[in-house]
């Protein structure tokens, strides 16, 4: 693995002074960022051997997004079956439970499953250009946090000591829990909070219920709310005053609700907005995905250039990671994306981008993902790397890291896929016969205490699904990873549904 490398191409720095090099150089050692320069310009000391790649388009600081349920990504989206307007309608309807919460505590508690569910949304992940996601826990498995160690950053176990961990909560707050609240956000710790989720009053009775004396509110700069879809100006208001920020998931919004937050209002009362992709169920596949409807719902809003700040810099700054990650500048982690645009505009380019656009993803340095050229240049063909989703050009995944967790570790991207793909086929069958406990897993990742055996052969191609259970994520066609269809309708909401005590995170 090459530690220090040079990418050549149009820098799109998203510094402060939204500096863009049209022909520059970003220097890489041991995962910083060594150097940003014109190309014309002398490389910084200690690169003066490191040959210079080319990318052939525009670099960009890896997307961060601020909400995800992740291992739902395996999931397929979901058929809404009508407009709602508050999440605790959803969560007990039949299909939701037969699609959603049914195959995911099947997945989420077995041995086998699980692992390859981590490294499956991983992937799907790094593909969509993130290199930073939120929302690793799981209701049915506690031990699944673990495994989301270092491949993609996460927001609640960044380790890494310049990135200070946040913590999330689903379930809502009720009025009499209100100052409770307000003492748990007094401990210097970002804590992103499901708020208001939905349009009507009771909706945002759950904003309300934070005020817990008049004027006084369980709101600091520590509060950052997912959704805030209800929240009026004077809301929002509040909000900024208290140093409250929000993250906004336009796609979920719109499939479940028919309308999204009212970022207009948000942004007229100074509230900082990061985006995310919510999950697979109802939003879009990754950060890349969530920026095109953000750029269709928030137009006239937001420019290009704020979207993609939402999505780097802004998102940087409101978990106080900006002095690490966010922006191209010497000193900061090496999480960076790099895109075949050439658009004069580089914020349009890259909202405009496809998947298969992305030519590299790079995690503190680290190339994760991207085409075989720059794979094969970055970190040398002894690396082993995954075939990557089949993208046109050829693409590879390289997930190897020594920070793994054993239930993960050796664990390749076709092994995880192949391994969902059986299960998913046979879901009704296995849940019917229960669940394997949790084990240790043998080096290469498999469990030593087998799950269930499943009806087909691991070699064998997988059966279609049965009617009754989701598509198999793992029979999907790489194209699967594309941009979602447009028009589909989808809905729900599983960890979320405050109507679920199960499902409760927090
Ligand atoms: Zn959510």
């Amino acid at each position: 693995m090459t530690s220090r490398y040079a990418l050549q191409g149009r820098i799109v720095t998203m510094d402060p002074h939204d500096t863009v090099i049209e022909d520059g150089v970003l220097y890489v050692g041991d995962g910083v960022i060594e150097g940003v320069r014109p190309a014309a310009d002398p490389p910084p000391p200690g690169h003066e051997l490191t040959p210079r790649t080319a990318t052939g388009g525009s670099v960009y600081p890896g997307l961060i997004e601020l909400h995800n349920h992740l291992a739902y990504d395996v999931l397929q989206l979901w058929q809404v079956p009508r407009a709602f307007t508050n999440r605790d309608q959803w969560g007990g309807t039949g299909t939701y439970r037969q699609l959603v919460t049914g195959p995911m505590t099947v997945l989420g508690r077995d041995a086998a499953l699980m692992p390859a569910v981590a490294r499956y949304v991983e992937a799907k992940a790094l593909v969509n250009g993130t290199t930073t996601s939120q929302g690793i826990a799981l209701f049915s498995n506690a031990g699944a946090r673990r495994m989301y160690r270092g491949v993609l950053r996460n927001v609640e176990q960044p380790e890494d000591p310049a990135l200070p961990a946040a913590t999330s909560r689903i379930a809502d707050i009720d009025a009499a829990d209100a100052r409770r609240f307000l003492d748990r956000l007094s401990r210097n710790q970002r804590l992103l909070l499901h708020l208001a989720e939905g349009t009507d009053e009771r909706a945002r009775e759950h904003f309300r219920a934070l005020e817990f004396e008049p004027g006084k509110w369980a709101v600091t700069e520590n509060l950052v709310g997912i959704h805030c879809a209800a929240l009026t100006r004077a809301d929002f208001d509040v909000l900024a005053e208290h140093g409250g920020a929000m993250v906004w998931s336009p796609l979920s919004n719109l499939l479940l609700y028919g309308r999204t937050a009212d970022v207009a209002a948000a942004r007229a009362a100074g509230v900082a907005v990061a985006l995310g992709s919510d999950w697979s169920i109802s939003g879009s596949k990754g950060l890349l995905g969530e920026l095109k409807t953000a750029r269709l719902a928030a137009a006239g809003t937001f420019t290009d250039r704020e979207l993609v700040a939402m999505a780097t810099r802004d998102a940087a700054r409101i978990l106080r990671w900006d002095g690490a990650l966010g922006a191209l500048r010497p000193g900061l982690r090496a999480d960076l994306l790099a895109v075949a645009t050439t658009d004069p505009d580089p914020y349009r380019g890259l909202l405009l981008a496809a998947d298969t656009d992305i030519r590299l993803v790079a995690v503190n340095g680290v190339p994760r993902y991207g085409t075989t050229r720059l794979m094969r240049k970055l970190a040398g063909d002894a690396a082993p790397s995954d075939p990557g989703p089949g993208a046109p050009d050829g693409r590879l995944v390289n997930l190897l890291d020594a920070k793994a967790d054993p239930l993960v570790a050796g664990l390749t991207l076709p092994q995880a896929t192949e391994r969902l793909t059986a299960a998913l086929a046979t879901l009704p069958a296995r849940a019917e016969r229960g669940l394997a406990p949790f084990a240790p897993a043998r080096p290469d990742g498999s469990p030593s205490t087998p799950s269930p055996p499943p009806t087909t052969s691991p070699t064998a191609p997988p059966s279609p699904p049965r009617p009754t259970s989701p598509r198999p994520c793992g029979s999907r066609s790489p194209s699967s990873w594309n941009p979602p269809e447009r028009g589909r309708a989808k809905q729900s909401q599983g960890p979320d549904a405050s109507n679920q005590p199960g499902n409760r995170e927090n």
